[in-house]
């Protein structure tokens, strides 16, 4: 099998963005695993990640934040022969967090990628889930804009999805 790498959409990542990386990482795995594009199911939510369905000449369903594993359950659970995987960032990893270990539960086996950059990136680097306690992050978007960092820390502890 060749790459399934759609080659029509232009980056859209930031200059040195470990996405671009896994973008292509994910692409040769699925090279070696001798998928073609319909046999696979790019899920993604919003965000970043929630571009990866773009990139991909595969099926692709692209929802709600937070929900994306909803979305691959049911698809899945109605097409087993199909190769289910899911983008999602540290941000829909808190939005959804119960979806994960409802997934995890039910064990039917798909595909959870986490890229976790540690902060609601997007939206201009607020604090997410997975954001260090002694981290600097933009506590609010009349900040972010400005890029006006403050020494603010999280006021809870991370999780830590691995
Ligand atoms: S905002 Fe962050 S995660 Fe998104 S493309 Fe830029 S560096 Fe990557």
């Amino acid at each position: 099998m060749s790459s399934l790498i759609n080659t029509s959409r232009p980056p859209v990542f930031c200059p040195g963005c470990s996405h671009e990386r896994i973008t292509h990482a994910l692409d040769k795995a699925l090279e070696k695993m001798g998928l073609a594009g319909n046999q696979v199911v790019l899920v993604s939510d919003i965000g970043c990640s929630g571009l990866f369905d773009t990139f991909f000449n595969t099926h692709a369903f692209h929802g709600l934040h937070g929900r994306a594993l909803t979305y691959a359950t049911g698809l899945k659970m109605a097409r087993p022969d199909l190769t289910v995987i899911v983008t999602m960032g540290d941000g829909g990893l808190g939005i959804g967090g119960a979806h994960v270990l409802s997934t995890c539960r039910r064990n039917i086996d798909l595909t959870l990628l986490v890229l976790n950059n540690f902060n609601y990136g997007m939206t201009g680097g607020q604090c997410s889930s997975t954001t260090p306690q002694d981290a600097w992050w933009a506590p609010d978007f009349s900040t972010a804009w400005k890029s006006r960092w403050t020494s603010a820390r999280s006021p809870l502890p991370p999780v830590h999805p691995m």
